[in-house]
């Protein structure tokens, strides 16, 4: 009886193995992934893990291979900076080995290294079996809920615990995943590919769903079984995006009579709504409702509908009515405590500039001006609409442009008429019409400052990404345009990125993406790009955009290309 009870549990536990896919396979795929530079490789390993696995397993494996570890939507943050992973990594191996600059390098490898050429101290566990991936997860989970006082130690206690039973092979993905970077190669759009082929679904629907849900780990966790492609509530989609436009000659040019609405500089807001239960979703898909209570009671009041899906902008006014300054709006978001006070210190206010979804009916697929009668009919104070003309005059809609300005606000947008709504496309169907040149750009090293800005990293390199490398490459750098809880708040957030750290410099992980306003895009063999913005001062510091998202040194050439043949039209002249 007892050798028969011995083989049951044997068998039980072979099953088990089976079903629970181990941690190191995991690895096996990620090397093959990383080794080959073939698109058409990577998809056909992508595609074949995401068949192999239980689909919950196979999100949470997408999201480790892809160093993100939770999806956009889900607010946990792991929180783990790179000088934090170093300390723990030195621990366990006791080693005096100081390699702390990890610029160019891949973090992994470095983990990876130390923990090969050192013996491990292992901590004493219960299990001996090799980790699955749902472990690691759930481990990484916990590194994620350890907050408030002694979350530090917390987080540094699950570290060890997790390095100390992963082969250095394992270590190399867990720390690339923890500190966000897999260097895997593998894009969003690569993802839908993948998905497409191993479920096999057409790419193009594939990609709408993506949109829709928001992000491809959701599209994972439901193994493509998504029959309709129809806006959910409390589920965020990607926000429909714009392209520019040079003047309203050029927008008109394109869409014949169109709609013209105030651009209004705020922070963009995805507004869901069933019943009495509001929730409030940022441009980066994350949820903001418990900072803006103020946001929710307006919904609750001004928008009468069972359930709604909307868009619009939210703005700070003062007495007049004017917008206030963007830093100012910021304070309202950045605070995770909020603070009553400060409620009413700068009250804020809604401006919908769009409808997705209406009583359960989607509106995706209706042309723009239909959704704008039904918004216009769905809406009352104490929420606002954006305000809108229909035009195809230049000289109107240069007035427009005028008042728009002269209200406070940035531009305008022109909307076709006939557009649908299409989630996550940057398009040419809603063009931007701004006065000033800005670039988004990305901090990669800063310096401290002088005198009194001396308590700051407050000179900043700004970069552009190289979309074919994926590399940052400086094009200026600034002191110019922060507020002293700016500076502070900055210096915060680049310690945190740190991968090479002195006391005048810091180096960090490409992450905080900034509004950049300048005079000039000028030749220059400072920087590795051959291009400097002149004058370059900080505009805005764009917490809604991820470094992805940020201008590409292709539309820095663009700019400087547009600004030489200004030029020569200029001397024709
Ligand atoms: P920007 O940096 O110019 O704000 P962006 O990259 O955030 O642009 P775009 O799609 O290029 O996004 O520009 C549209 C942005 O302008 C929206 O994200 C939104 O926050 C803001 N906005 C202000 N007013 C409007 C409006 N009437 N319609 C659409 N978007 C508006």
């Amino acid at each position: 009886a007892s050798i028969n009870c011995s083989l049951e549990r044997l068998a039980f536990k072979i099953v088990i193995l089976l079903l629970l896919v181990l941690f190191r396979d995991l690895v096996k795929t990620a090397k093959e992934i990383a080794s080959t530079s073939s698109r058409l490789t990577k998809v056909k390993l992508m595609a074949s893990l995401i068949r192999s696995l239980e689909p919950e397993t196979a999100a949470k494996a997408s999201l480790i291979l892809t160093g993100k570890v939770f999806p956009p939507s889900d607010p946990r943050e792991l929180n783990v900076s790179w000088s934090t992973l170093w300390r723990v990594i030195n621990s366990l191996v006791s080693t005096s080995d100081q390699k702390r600059d990890v610029s160019g390098v891949d973090v992994g490898e470095i983990v990876r290294d130390l923990l090969s050429k050192y013996r491990v101290r292992r901590q004493a566990t219960l299990f001996e079996e090799p980790l699955t991936v749902d472990e690691v997860y759930s481990m990484l989970e916990a590194i994620a809920s350890a907050e408030g006082s002694g979350s530090k130690s917390k987080k540094e206690m699950f570290l060890r615990s997790l390095f100390s039973r992963v082969s250095p092979d394992e270590a190399w993905l867990l720390a690339n995943a923890i500190v966000g970077e897999t260097r895997l190669g593998l894009s969003e759009g690569l993802l839908i590919d993948s998905i497409a082929k191993a479920y096999n679904m057409n790419r193009n629907f594939v990609e709408k769903a993506v949109m829709i849900l928001g992000d491809p780990y959701e599209m994972i966790r439901l193994s493509g079984r998504v029959e309709e492609l129809k806006p959910m509530i409390f589920r965020p989609l990607k926000p429909m995006l714009a392209q520019t436009a040079s003047s309203i000659e050029e927008a008109i040019e394109e869409f014949g009579t169109c709609a013209f609405e105030y651009k209004l500089d705020g922070v963009r807001v995805q507004v869901h709504k069933s019943g009495d239960n509001v929730k409030l979703f940022s441009r980066r898909l994350s949820e903001i409702t418990v900072s803006i209570p103020d946001i929710v009671n307006q919904v609750k009041e001004g928008v009468r509908a069972r359930s709604a899906i909307l868009e619009g902008e939210i703005i700070a006014e003062d007495s007049m009515g004017r917008p206030r300054p963007f830093q100012v709006l910021m304070r309202r978001f950045r605070r995770s405590n909020i603070d009553p006070k400060m409620i009413e210190q700068i009250p804020l206010k809604l401006y919908l500039f769009d409808l997705i979804l209406l009583d359960d009916e989607s509106f995706l697929d209706k042309p723009y001006i239909e959704r704008r009668r039904k918004l216009e009919e769905i809406i009352e104070e104490p929420v606002k609409l954006v305000p809108m003309i229909l035009s195809n005059s230049i000289e109107e809609a240069e007035e427009f442009l005028a008042k728009a300005l002269r209200d406070g606000h940035e531009g305008l947008m022109a909307k076709r008429t006939n557009s649908p709504y299409t989630p996550g496309v940057r398009g040419r169907n809603w063009l931007k019409i701004k006065r000033a040149m800005t670039l988004d750009l990305v901090i990669v090293a800063a310096e401290r400052g002088y005198g009194r800005r001396h308590r700051w990293y407050s000179d900043y390199y700004l970069a552009a990404r190289d979309p074919h490398t994926n590399e940052y490459l400086v094009v200026g750098k600034t002191f110019k345009g922060l507020t002293d809880d700016e500076f502070e708040w900055m210096t915060n957030k680049l310690k945190s990125l740190a991968i090479e750290e002195s006391s005048k410099f810091i180096r960090v992980r490409p992450e905080i993406v900034v509004e950049v306003a300048f005079n000039e895009i000028q030749r220059s063999p400072k920087y590795e790009s051959g291009l400097a913005l002149r004058f370059a001062r900080i505009v805005k510091i764009r917490e809604d955009k991820v470094p992805e998202e940020a201008d590409t040194i292709d539309r820095v050439r663009e700019l400087y290309e547009g600004q030489v043949k200004h030029l020569e039209t200029a001397y024709r002249k």
